[in-house]
């Protein structure tokens, strides 16, 4: 269904209403009976020359003054938009770690969750009291008394179930999964994708599978959660040897990536792990 021949470029599938973050950069494509599966090339310009990506909650902690807690929550600096990827558990503990990390929650304009659970949907109410002219950018499948608290507040709800561009450079890979519906965050670098996940609900390797059929390059980083805690080590294992596979150059686990994982990850992607927890900050610089 994806165009794996379309070079350099994005191959975005998009539903016949359009509904787009942030007035993306596409276009309707050319002719053709159903407008639902056309592929069309939607981000032609030029890839982010950097990118920073600053862990804002975690589990695991990089540095002393924030605080951890269980949840998952980063912010991306490089694309045009200022993004917050998930919100953590907790509104005080994001709201907090974002003063620290000098993140103004009134500069975010784009939300992106990766999945409606509590420790990564948790920080947005608080979010929406602060700057209710965010699009936040969750899945169809999110409740519907979700998207309305969402516009409620008025903010903007986009709700993602195919691949679709947010701005610039960033995409959602679109809703995959069946039990536990999930999204995962591409971004597009001079030195290949960046993905960023929240929890891997609908498996790893399925969602780097679903991005490699999206974007052909290399995929630079795969950073956020693999959810991993309770995984063996010989499935862990498979899990790295399919990720190398797939043309996975760093890894960075964390969240529910587990002990176990973490430590797998690193033997194995050596000095391609990347270790992190809350207040890393990481730039392309660091992936040497
Ligand atoms: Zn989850
Ligand atoms: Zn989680």
């Amino acid at each position: 269904m994806f165009g794996a021949n379309v070079v350099g470029k994005w191959v975005i599938v998009i539903g016949a209403v359009g509904t787009l973050c942030h007035g993306a950069p596409v276009s309707p494509g050319q002719g053709g009976a159903d407008v639902s599966k056309q592929a069309i090339s939607a981000d032609e310009g030029p890839a982010l020359k950097d990118l920073t990506i600053r862990i804002v909650q975690d589990n695991y902690r990089s540095a002393d003054r924030l605080e951890a807690a269980w949840g998952f929550a980063a912010h991306l600096i490089g694309p045009q938009e200022n993004i917050l990827f998930d919100t953590g558990s907790d509104g005080a503990l994001l709201l907090g770690n974002m003063g620290e990390l000098d993140i103004d929650p009134n500069r975010i304009e784009t939300v992106v969750l990766s999945h409606n659970h509590a420790d990564h949907t948790g920080g947005l109410v608080s979010l929406l009291k602060q700057n209710a002219s965010m699009t936040i950018c969750g899945l169809e499948s999110f409740p519907t008394r979700f998207q309305r608290a969402v516009r409620g507040y008025g903010a903007r709800f986009v709700a993602v179930s195919r691949p679709q561009p947010i701005c610039p450079n960033v995409c959602s890979a679109g809703q995959m999964g069946t039990r536990i519906r999930e999204q995962a965050l591409i971004v597009r670098t001079e030195r290949g994708p960046v993905v960023l996940t929240g929890c891997a609900h609908p498996g790893v390797v399925r969602m780097i599978e679903k991005v490699r059929a999206l974007h052909e390059e290399e995929i630079l980083l795969v950073l956020g959660g693999f959810h991993l805690g309770w995984a063996q080590a010989a499935e862990i294992q498979q899990i790295i040897r399919s990720l190398k596979n797939l043309g996975v150059r760093y890894v960075a686990p964390t969240h529910c990536s587990g002990d176990k994982a973490r430590a797998l990850f690193r033997q194995h992607f050596g000095a391609h792990y990347l270790e992190v927890g809350v207040g890393k900050t990481i730039s392309l610089a660091d992936l040497k």
